[in-house]
């Protein structure tokens, strides 16, 4: 008998307690060796005051363990309360969300009976650093950042995942013909990385014909690596397409620990009346075996489930004709249980092996490279001002800029208004005014900045924020404005 592994649980708000049971007693019943450790989250821990919907304690066991079933919790209406996933898939480094989504036809109704996908997400950075600022009257900001590291690991992760999975092909998401930079590194690291994988196939789609193709032809997709936001939304499209929500698990996987759970919500409107479809999250936990190496365990409970949803024991949100008997959440685990070491009959019997992907990898997640050659060769101002027009606000910059610098261009909303601008062109309250540098040969420091700085406030103008322009081993760092 192996040692039992230590794990962290949550069982939620919601459902989140009948389908934590649920799970918990047919794990039990399979033989998983566990030792858990239960903490709370969720409604109760955030309206006592936690704003994140976590107790301190609770990180010391999720730090311990490394190891975390989570069922669903609510987040309390209302500002001023922060996503517990967030905050949880961030603190502990887990970059990667892993959902797979197969169809389970004929027995659960899909149009696409074929589709057997998997979604891998970036899962720390893009436009969930949370970063956002309100600039002027008109105008807020949200910062999308992305980094070599972070696209490295997920790209990397995607590939062993595929590598490990027996999966063919990756299909990299971005829309990068837009965001050339950020957007353009996620693709430009998939490239670097797909060289190193011969044996599984590559292709590159825009997000917005991707997402079209998923949402029509998901059958002809096998593993996506996309960005945070668009792995958001096109997980939840795969999921749906597949029948139920009900039917999804997921796992969020870091360095160090890992997180499981069911992709759906704490369905507060089927909550305490035995309805709920337990499936999400005991999928979930049949990932969590697989990544404690309980791979053996993982296939027994997996096959049964499979065996039942072919005899029809169904819960409500599966009725169809395909449903034998219609049942509760508890006597659904019971279903579950009573067909332990049976194989399904019409799906394929599942067999895991006993290595959690990140850890087959004999490659390092990321390298760090050498730092470059930085040269700051200009800035640009950000500048709230409501009444003035690009001419006048160019006219007032130009006679101020201190001697080392020249007032390139001014952007509205990222269109070039000056020089040369539109009297089309709607412009709000926040100008983004770019000076280089006079003398190209010249690199700035940031003295000059501070001297630009000084002009700008003895001329009263409100600069909310700037940007340094620097290139990198000669390479420019930064973008050109739209219609430059
Ligand atoms: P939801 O996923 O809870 O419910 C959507 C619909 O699907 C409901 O009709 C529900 O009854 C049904 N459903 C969901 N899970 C089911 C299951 N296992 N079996 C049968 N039917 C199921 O989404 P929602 O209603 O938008 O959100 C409810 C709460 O859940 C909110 O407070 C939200 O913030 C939270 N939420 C939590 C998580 C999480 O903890 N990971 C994820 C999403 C939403």
């Amino acid at each position: 008998m192996p040692n039992k592994t230590p794990i962290t649980v949550a069982t939620g708000d919601g459902i989140g307690p009948e389908i934590m049971a649920a799970t918990m007693r047919i794990l039990e019943a399979a033989g998983a060796q566990l030792a858990p450790e239960f903490i709370d989250i969720g409604e109760q821990v955030y309206l006592a005051g936690n704003s994140a919907g976590i107790a301190p304690e609770a990180w010391a066991s999720l730090r311990r363990t490394k190891v975390f079933l989570k069922a669903p919790i609510t987040t309390p209406q209302g500002g001023g309360y922060k996503s517990l996933n967030v905050t949880v898939r961030k603190t502990l480094g887990l970059y990667a969300n892993v959902r797979p989504c197969v169809a389970y036809a004929p027995f659960v109704t899909t149009h696409f009976p074929t589709m057997d996908l998997v979604v891998i997400r970036e899962n720390e950075e893009d436009l969930y650093a949370g970063i956002e600022h309100r600039q002027t009257d008109e105008e807020f900001q949200c910062l999308k950042l992305i980094t070599r590291p972070g696209c490295e690991k997920i790209v990397r992760y995607a590939f062993e995942y595929a590598l490990a999975h027996g999966r063919k092909k990756v299909t990299c998401m971005t829309k990068d013909n837009i965001m050339k930079m950020s957007d353009g590194l996620f693709h430009k690291v998939f490239d670097e990385i797909k060289v190193e994988y011969p044996g599984i196939a590559s292709d590159h789609m825009i997000i917005d014909i991707g997402s079209a193709r998923l949402a029509t032809h998901p059958e002809q997709f096998d593993v996506i690596v996309t960005l945070n936001l668009y792995g958001d939304i096109i997980s939840d499209i795969a999921a749906d397409l597949t029948g139920s929500v009900g039917l999804g698990g997921s796992a969020n996987i870091g360095e160090h620990v890992a997180m499981f759970e069911a992709i759906h919500g704490s369905a507060p409107d089927i909550a305490g009346q035995d309805m709920a479809n337990p499936s999400g999250l005991l999928l979930g936990a049949v990932m969590m075996l697989v990544h404690i190496r309980q791979a053996e365990v993982a296939a027994r409970i997996h096959n049964a489930w499979l065996r039942t949803i072919e005899d029809g024991v169904h819960t409500a949100d599966l009725h169809s004709a395909h449903s034998a008997s219609h049942v509760g959440c508890a006597a659904f685990a019971d279903a579950v249980i009573a067909r332990l070491g049976q194989q399904p009959q019409t799906f394929g019997v599942v067999a895991y092996a006993d290595a959690p992907p990140a850890a087959v990898t004999a490659k390092p997640l990321y390298t760090r490279a050498k730092p470059a050659a930085k040269k700051l060769v200009g800035v640009d101002v950000f500048v709230h001002e409501a009444q003035g027009n690009a001419d006048y606000l160019a006219g007032t910059l130009t006679a101020l800029a201190p001697m080392q610098f020249k007032l390139q261009m001014i952007t509205n909303r990222g269109v070039k208004v000056w020089p040369g601008g539109f009297p089309e062109t709607f412009c709000t309250d926040h100008w983004r005014c770019r000076f280089l540098a006079a003398d190209s040969q010249r690199e700035l420091h940031h003295g000059d900045l501070v001297e630009l700085m000084q002009a700008l406030m003895q001329r009263n103008v409100d600069f909310i924020k700037t940007e340094n322009l620097c290139t990198f081993d000669g390479e420019r760092g930064f973008a050109l404005g739209q219609g430059q």
